[in-house]
């Protein structure tokens, strides 16, 4: 009789382990040598080379990523951004159409805006909510349609479903960013998205030692990817592999904690319009959440210097508290018109919680308030 499929709980640590293990260890050591003696490879592909995303710590990496997502292939990349652009890149040339989510992460945002266009890559905008006013901005030339599970700052969760009826209805390739989800939380490739992408940087590794991304989903696709990021060069090194590979092991627990965190905190957020779809969707909701202070942008920072166990700091994933005002980390990119028009007013605060017992946290947030 065939064993059941593992759950994620244990794929995640025993998934794309080495068999046998190297000398024993337990743990698969970092091979940290850029090239490697040569054993008759016939492709200069195969050869093994740190560039060409193929050193053991890579290879194993690559398995348990694909496990946990329930892909048929998985790429580590040097950064989260390293991913995305390669992975539109690999889809994407002159001439091509793309369909992009508006709300989009700034990094990505400002590589549609000002890199996309003299790359002769179209790119049009679309509101997740609303797939009718899709389909009138697909034209002959669209290839790829991208959206965020949960976008950044506001949470606004897209119409995934109807993101991947679209993409299979006129023969796109659909690509998700999963970062504020993990495979944890959500899998989009069981919903039926093509490619899933991560900044590994945030839950995956979870401790705020590395950057780093992934992209996952069918072989053929990860091999065009492949191709592009071993000629882009944007690698990882081997030790960054050894640290995210580590990171791995602990990421359900985390995200555990990180969901109940966060929802002790979030009460108040009860209410959010796409509070059903992300129940209906997601295993918990991770642990970033936003709000406003009556008291404006001066209340805001008076609260970010009163707390005292928030770092104030970007990103989000790992296992401490991190608080930030967007308009002055992720979304400073962007002009005073621009911010409000996704939603960002100046006083907003974004809390990226970490594993620290939510007691403590409430706590710290309630004197917090208190010297508002
Ligand atoms: N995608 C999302 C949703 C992010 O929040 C970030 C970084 O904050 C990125 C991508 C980019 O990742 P990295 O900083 O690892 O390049």
């Amino acid at each position: 009789m065939t064993p059941p499929p593992h759950h994620l709980q244990t794929q995640l640590i025993h998934a794309g382990e080495p068999q046998p293990r190297p000398a024993g260890a337990l743990v698969l050591p970092v091979y940290q040598s850029a090239t490697f003696e040569y054993q008759g490879q016939r492709s200069y592909d195969q050869l093994r080379y740190i560039r060409l995303n193929n050193t053991p710590n890579h290879q194993a990496l690559h398995l348990k990523l694909a496990a946990i997502s329930g892909a048929e292939a998985a790429l580590v990349t040097a950064s989260g951004m390293g991913a995305i652009t390669t992975t539109l890149l690999s889809f994407l040339g002159a001439g091509d159409h793309l369909l992009a989510q508006d709300c989009l992460y700034g990094g990505t945002l400002s590589f549609l805006n000002e890199e996309a266009g003299a790359l002769g890559i179209e790119v049009d905008f679309i509101r997740g909510n609303d797939p009718a006013s899709w389909a009138p901005l697909l034209r002959p030339t669209t290839r790829l349609i991208y959206v965020e599970t949960m976008t950044n700052p506001l949470l606004e969760v897209p119409e995934l479903e109807a993101v991947v009826g679209f993409a299979r209805r006129w023969g796109l390739v659909s690509a998700i960013d999963n970062t504020f989800a993990s495979p944890v939380n959500f899998r989009p490739l069981e919903l039926g998205f093509d490619l899933e992408l991560h900044s590994a940087t945030k839950y995956l590794n979870g401790h705020s030692d590395i950057v780093a991304g992934c992209v996952m989903g069918r072989s053929a696709h990860l091999a065009q990817i492949t191709r592009r990021l071993n000629h882009l060069g944007g690698s990882l090194d081997p030790h960054a592999c050894f640290l995210l590979h580590r990171g791995l092991k602990t990421l359900a627990l985390r995200m555990r904690q990180h969901d109940e965190n966060a929802l002790a905190l979030a009460r108040f957020l009860e209410g959010h319009p796409q509070h059903q779809r992300a129940k209906r969707l997601f295993s918990g909701c991770g642990g970033v959440l936003s709000f406003e202070l009556q008291g404006g942008t001066a209340a805001a920072d008076r609260l970010i210097a009163a707390l005292e166990l928030p770092v104030s700091a970007p990103s989000l994933g790992g296992v401490e508290t991190l608080i930030t005002r967007p308009a002055t980390t992720s979304h400073a990119g962007l002009t005073l018109q621009q911010r409000p028009a996704l939603g960002i007013s100046e006083g907003l605060v974004r809390v990226a919680v970490g594993i620290e017992a939510a007691q403590d946290l409430c706590a710290d947030f309630a004197q917090a308030l208190d010297q508002l």
